[in-house]
């Protein structure tokens, strides 16, 4: 199963619908506050805008109407002024006056009195109270008493309702001395006047103060018309000035005239009582009437205040104003105008709106505008996640598929990406369309590599049956071969070694039988490697372990190398360590063609110097009670030393160095074997080397100690003369289909006293053996008609076939026959080619035969070259030579030139006989006296002699 794809290592990752949803919704946001706020703003500037239109506007109207309504005594005074100047009206007569005057009062109903007093201390005055008429008149009639009387409807008085005695305008009445100030100015005054209605109702006047004069331009008298400002707050009152706005007006010390919020313009604390008789003169204008500042009404108190801080003085106010004030926390627009067009009153109008009276509107435009944002933005969420989810499902259903897919799930996926039909979006559409495409391409392309690989696996199991079928063919073409071989290698060298045995042969003879023996072995040796290497392959290679003596190995390896050595002039050390042990338990034969192959190459390779093989051990480890040693092995020359460039490859199959190639002999199989079969010991091997310097190869095995063994290789060595007397003249059968093989036992053994028959295939041998009844057969295994392994199955089952030792005599290298060839019954297995004391060893074996061996001098030991030890055999051998060559040797040995020697000795035939051998071993040894004696006993034997 494939792997998950792994998560990026902390990349935060946003789902898609997370993705679609959140930008959309702050979009929304963002508009929907942005038109909020923009809306607010605006609404906010077009209430600062109406705010100020209102307030200017309701400020001007005020400024205007108030102009007029205090203009109109001043225009009425003058209109009385001229009538009297121009004697219209007869001013003295009060009478008159008082009816005039009454008229006058018809016509400007928005004046509160009017009244004339004159030089005489008379006056008269008619005034309106609600709607009633009085009349004050105070002149001699009244006895100078101010006597006031309700009017009837012809302006006459009717009914007097007070009397004040001793009235005298002129000497300041009430504390008015508007008379004497009028006088004095000579022009028109005015002030602001607390009147009493009838019922003691404090009203404030404003009243406007005109002298008069006759026509001689003389002063007569002053007259007075005023007006009512409680009318002026009863029309401020009117005025609307937003929701909750006011208006009122104060003169330069803040004291109020009017006001729009109907408070009176009194001071509330100091109202008297009605009862209480005189209180008029006890109090003074100022005290009864009320500073704005200390207003009832809130705003116009604090607005009031406000003023006064900011302006410091009401007089300071100069020009008109508009300001933002804050009272408590709230916003109001002021407007302060001076009242210029109206002459003579110093007096400021203040329109005060609170700013809430417009923003009212504007919060509730605001909140409803918050509403509709948040049902709109709910409603734009809502199809944020519908749409997100439209778009969402079709691309997981796809996630999920693809997923599916990326398991290996086709099952799944083919379950998703049918679902993947969004026909609604073009886009997620067209994805589904290619996904399924690709889906589908995907799966039949896996169905395809499925299918080829598949087919590819029954291919490569076709091949390696193929493979299995050539390789065995191959093993078993090389057993053939080397069957076909090693056949006639066994008459080759079987003849060579016959002909070698010849006695009085020429010497001639001799050394062509020798090549032709060398020449022999040598091919046995090539396949022999062939067919190891072959095994090898075919790890067929198996240990056979046995009790191996090492020091014989040692020995007999020093034994075989050294004369080699000695003729390639170098000298062959073995250095063996002190704890070395004796027996061990291993496979001895590939050991020694191990050492046998490297020692080889080393003498081959080296011109001059030495080679040297150390061997020591080492206690490995223990295993139970036997104890392992690594047996270490190392082998150096003084050689031509291999490039470091071919030193890998030398361990390969048929490789060569190009001084191996110069050679001319050998495989390139021996190392490829010996680090195989190293291997297979347990161990390794490698190699050092330098160029011109020379080689060393080192190696180690694993090996257990082994038993002690029982070793007869100095009598296999020695020469059989013939069959020792007193024993039955042995019957044997030699059957091979090849005559020549035949011929090779008979030549072999006849000569020995054995009876020998041949028989040239199975059916022929059994015939023989019913008819003969040999004491033993040599069977050749592989035969026409009927082979070895019937032919001995069949006697075998005999009762008088067990009698009959047959012996398995086959060119067949491969271990597993020789199971074979046993369990057919036969007693022995005999390789071919064969050694000749293999067979004669084989019939002592199994009909106890014995022989006369050749007498050694010492009965010890060949090895020991102290004494002559060659026997009549071998001393034939230079009984053989030619006289010039013994004499050559004769003066060489005496020359005591081991050079020569050698050279001269190489020259005898058989280069594995005794006497070679004893003869080289004398000149390594600089015995010449021995060869020179040997000479001797050879030529006193010597037929010619
Ligand atoms: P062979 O000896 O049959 O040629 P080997 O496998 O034994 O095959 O050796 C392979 C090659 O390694 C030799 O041909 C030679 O070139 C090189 N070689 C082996 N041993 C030595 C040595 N001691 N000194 C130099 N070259 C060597």
């Amino acid at each position: 199963m494939p792997d998950r794809p792994s998560k990026p290592q902390k990349i935060r990752q946003i789902p898609l619908r997370l993705l679609l949803i959140v930008p959309f919704v702050l979009q929304i946001v963002g508009a929907v506050g942005l038109v909020g706020f923009l809306s607010y703003r605006s609404g906010q500037k077009a209430v600062e805008e109406i705010a100020t239109s209102l307030i200017t506007e309701v400020g001007d109207r005020i400024d205007q109407n108030l102009t007029n309504y205090l203009d109109k005594p001043i225009e009425v005074l003058e209109n009385h002024a001229n009538v009297i100047e121009m004697g219209i009206l007869p001013w003295q007569d009060l009478e008159t006056v008082e009816k005039y005057l009454w008229k006058e009062m018809q016509i400007f109903d928005g004046l509160t009195t009017m009244g004339v007093f004159n030089e005489k201390k008379e006056s008269v005055i008619v005034f309106r109270d609600k709607n009633s008429y009085f009349i004050r008149l105070s002149n001699k009639s009244t006895n100078y008493s101010l006597n006031t009387y309700l009017a009837d409807d012809q302006g006459k008085p009717f009914k007097l309702i007070k009397s004040l005695d001793n009235y005298n305008p002129h000497n300041v009445p009430l504390n008015n001395p508007f008379y004497k100030n009028t006088k004095e100015a000579n022009s028109l005054t005015r002030q602001i006047l607390v009147a009493f209605s009838n019922i003691d109702t404090p009203i404030l006047l404003a009243a406007s103060y005109l002298p008069f004069y006759d026509r001689n331009n003389t002063f007569q008298g002053v007259l007075s018309c005023s007006l009512s400002l409680t009318d002026i707050g009863i029309y401020l009152k009117k005025l609307e000035i937003g929701k909750t706005g006011q208006a009122f007006i104060v003169d330069h010390q803040g004291l109020l005239i009017a006001t729009s919020s109907g408070e009176t313009p009194f001071r509330q604390d100091l109202i008297v009582p009605n009862n209480q008789k005189n209180w008029r003169a006890n109090i003074s204008i100022q005290r009864l009437r009320l500073n704005a500042l200390d207003s009832r009404n809130l705003l116009t108190q604090k607005t009031a205040n406000y003023l006064k801080d900011y302006f410091i003085n009401f007089n300071n106010i100069q020009s008109k104003q508009l300001i933002r004030i804050k009272i408590d926390n709230q916003l109001y627009f002021v407007q302060v105008v001076p009242l210029q067009s109206a002459k003579y009153w110093d007096w400021l109008t203040i329109v005060v709106i609170p700013e809430s009276d417009f923003m009212a509107e504007i919060e509730r435009n605001t909140k409803t505008t918050l509403i509709f944002s948040g049902i709109t933005l709910l409603i734009a969420i809502i199809i944020g996640i519908l749409t997100a989810h439209w778009i969402t499902k079709p691309i997981l259903r796809l996630n999920q598929a693809s997923q599916a897919l990326a398991l290996g799930e086709w099952q799944n996926s083919q379950k998703e990406h049918n679902l993947l039909e969004t026909k609604n979006i073009t886009e997620i559409s067209n994805l589904a369309n290619s996904f399924n495409s690709m889906a589908n391409q995907l799966q039949i392309s896996f169905e395809t590599l499925e299918n080829r690989v598949e087919e590819r696996t029954a291919e490569l199991m076709i091949a390696k049956e193929k493979a299995e079928v050539a390789n065995q063919a191959k093993s078993k073409f090389i057993a053939n071969m080397s069957h076909e071989l090693r056949s006639p290698l066994n008459a080759i060298i079987g003849f060579s070694q016959l002909m070698l045995r010849t006695k009085n042969l020429p010497s001639e003879q001799y050394e062509n039988a020798g090549i032709i023996q060398r020449s022999g072995e040598y091919l046995l040796t090539l396949i022999n490697n062939v067919l190891d290497f072959a095994k090898i392959e075919a790890q067929k290679t198996t240990l056979n372990q046995r009790d191996v003596d090492l020091e014989q190995l040692l020995n007999d390896l020093e034994d075989m190398l050294h004369l080699t050595a000695f003729n390639a002039g170098l000298e062959l050390i073995f250095d063996r360590g002190e704890n070395l042990p004796r027996y061990i338990y291993t496979d001895g034969i590939k050991l020694r063609q191990i050492l046998l192959n490297i020692l080889g190459n080393a003498i081959k390779f080296t011109q001059q110097g030495e080679v040297i093989l150390s061997v020591n051990s080492t206690v490995d480890e223990a295993d139970g009670i036997d104890q392992i040693y690594n047996l270490n092995f190392s082998i150096s020359d003084t050689g031509t030393g291999i490039a470091p460039e071919e030193l890998n490859k030398i361990f390969e199959a048929f490789s060569q160095t190009e001084s191996g190639r110069d050679a001319q002999e050998g495989t390139g199989l021996g190392l490829a074997i010996s680090r195989q079969f190293v291997q297979l010991m347990g161990g390794n091997i490698t190699v050092e080397s330098e160029l011109g310097k020379g080689t060393t190869f080192k190696f180690s095995i694993k090996a257990k100690l082994g038993q002690a063994t029982i070793n007869s290789p100095h009598i296999l060595q020695q020469k059989i003369l013939g069959v020792a007397p007193d024993q039955p003249i042995y019957k044997i059968l030699a059957v091979d289909d090849k005559s020549i093989n035949r011929q090779l036992l008979v030549n072999l053994l006849a000569p020995f006293g054995f009876e020998v028959k041949e028989a040239s295939n199975g059916q022929e041998a059994i015939a023989m053996w019913e008819e003969w009844e040999p004491h033993l057969i040599f069977m050749d295994m592989r035969m026409p008609i009927m082979d070895g392994y019937e032919a001995t199955k069949y006697i075998k089952s005999t009762t008088k076939g067990n009698s009959t030792a047959v012996i398995a005599l086959t060119a067949s290298v491969l271990e597993e026959e020789k199971a074979i060839v046993l369990s057919t019954g036969c007693d022995d297995f005999l390789h071919k080619p064969f050694k000749e004391q293999v067979i004669f060893e084989a019939l002592t074996k199994h009909l106890g035969v014995q022989y006369i061996y050749e007498k050694l001098t010492d009965d010890n030991s060949i090895n020991d070259g102290s004494k002559t030890m060659l026997l009549s055999p071998d001393l034939a051998i230079l009984t053989a030579m030619s006289d010039g060559w013994r004499s050559q040797l004769a003066e060489a040995a005496i020359e005591g030139d081991s050079n020569r020697v050698m050279a001269i000795i190489r020259a005898i035939p058989d280069q594995e006989s005794a006497a070679v051998k004893t003869l080289e071993k004398f000149a390594r040894q600089f015995k010449f006296d021995e060869i020179v004696e040997l000479l001797n006993e050879a030529v006193g034997r010597s037929p010619n002699v």
